[in-house]
């Protein structure tokens, strides 16, 4: 059997939705189908939330925006109007618009991942319905019946040993039926032991596709997207780029870490473990090869891949009486990063300084700085890009920091990486 994962862009439209049943008529293997949201449904939730616990009067105002979204590809998906999945769709939204008029009860964790993984539950009811309507015969699950996490809502920890419990109890009896066995699922959610909906954290998709793989023994895994594979730079910022044919789960890793959106970082390690090989492939030309992730080292340097992160700051940190920055004030200094929940893109210390790349986050990094002010001397530049190089070359470094002030660079044997203006 293979797992499929089909991200929110493969299901923005009713047109979107009829290829993802194409893609599926082109195999004939047993398939474990995993979907997100779809399009820009998730960050739709998450304004829903955010008006609800700031009371600010437009819950139901932004959840109309994605009730009219999603009615709109039924409609387009279904002329038979009295089909029962136009109520199941009606009574999934009842539900949120009752518990948007109660007073929050909760926290915003637990509350988030209560509303916001309603966009997996109508995403897979819709397309799993389309598609039995066009004879692609499928089973829907419920992915909360299988996945098990502990109670951290929305970055919830996988229970592996009762997932994989689970996933042989529920799922395996399916796919041993002599026919083929389509069944769609929810990426991003799962259930804690207490049975409340709980989330992977965004972009948790793919990793819920590795979940599955790992636990299922999958043959292979496959992410469809809106590019022929893994590409050496994101075409928003190179118009010449080249598909990676064929890399090692490693290199897989270190690209996703360095900011290489194409993959979540955390769906390679299952995979890695048993084995599995990984394909990311274009559901516009579904039948071209994409790019191939599995143990090989082989071709890794081949191609330099470059990775862009913009609107970065650069934030230099010393002691207020020039002290060195010891170990104890870096423990410090990560603690209160840690606090904010700010990750660190690059780092660098010299004797008196300790300097930090990160992201800039209007309510974040103020505030970040601010708390840092208190027992430090803080200096930080902003608009600034990072720019990450594998495989570089002087021929490749030219090509990024032309024309650019460098403020920081840094090289080990595989990777340059500059913070640039
Ligand atoms: N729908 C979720 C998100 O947008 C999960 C995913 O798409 O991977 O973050
Ligand atoms: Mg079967």
């Amino acid at each position: 059997m293979k797992v499929f994962k089909f991200g929110g862009a493969s299901v923005k439209e009713a047109d979107a939705v009829k290829n993802v049943g194409e893609v599926i008529k082109l195999h004939t293997d047993d398939l474990v189908v995993v979907i997100s949201a779809m399009g820009k449904t998730t960050n739709g939730l998450e304004r829903v939330v955010e008006s609800y616990l700031n009371k600010d009067g437009k819950a139901q105002e932004n959840l109309q925006l994605i009730k009219d979204f999603h009615f709109t590809i039924l409609n387009d998906l279904f002329d038979d109007k009295n089909h029962p999945i136009f109520n199941e769709i009606h009574n999934t939204f009842v539900e949120i618009e009752w518990e948007i008029e109660e007073e929050p009860s909760r926290e915003y964790d637990y509350i988030y991942d209560q509303i916001v993984s309603v966009g997996e539950l109508l995403s897979t009811k819709i397309v799993s319905a389309y598609l039995n309507n066009v004879g692609i015969v499928n089973t829907w699950q419920d992915v909360r019946d299988i996945i098990q996490t502990d109670n951290t809502h929305r970055n919830a920890k996988v229970d592996w040993d009762l997932t994989e419990e689970l996933i042989q109890k529920v799922v395996s009896p399916e796919l041993k039926k002599e026919t083929q066995s389509i069944i769609i699922t929810q990426g991003f959610i799962g259930s804690s032991s207490e049975l409340f909906t709980t989330t992977l954290g965004r972009e948790g998709s793919d990793f819920s596709a590795g979940i599955l793989a790992y636990c299922l023994q999958a043959e292979s895994v496959t992410i469809w997207k809106d590019v022929p594979g893994m590409l050496n730079a994101d075409p928003k910022w190179f118009d010449d780029t080249t598909k990676l044919d064929n890399i090692s789960y490693h290199e897989a890793v270190e690209l996703a870490y360095y900011g290489a959106s194409v993959i979540h970082p955390k769906t390679i390690k299952p995979l890695h473990n048993k084995n599995i090989p990984l394909h990311v492939k274009s559901f516009v030309s579904p039948n071209n090869e994409g790019t191939l992730i599995n143990e090989n080292t082989q071709d890794d340097s081949l191609v330099p891949s470059f990775i862009f992160k913009m609107n970065q700051v650069l934030i230099s940190i010393s002691a207020k009486d020039y002290s060195f920055v010891m170990e104890d004030s870096l423990s410090h200094i990560f603690g209160i990063f840690s606090q904010y929940g700010v990750s660190i893109n690059l780092m660098q210390n010299s004797a008196i300084s300790f300097s930090v790349c990160v992201d800039f986050d209007q309510q974040k990094t103020p505030q970040l700085i601010d708390e840092l002010k208190k027992s430090y001397k803080v200096l930080y530049n902003g608009d600034l890009e990072l720019v990450t190089i594998r495989h570089y070359d002087q021929k490749t470094i030219d090509r990024v920091t032309l024309k650019k002030e460098i403020l920081v660079e840094q090289k080990s044997r595989q990777t340059a990486r500059f913070v640039m203006k």
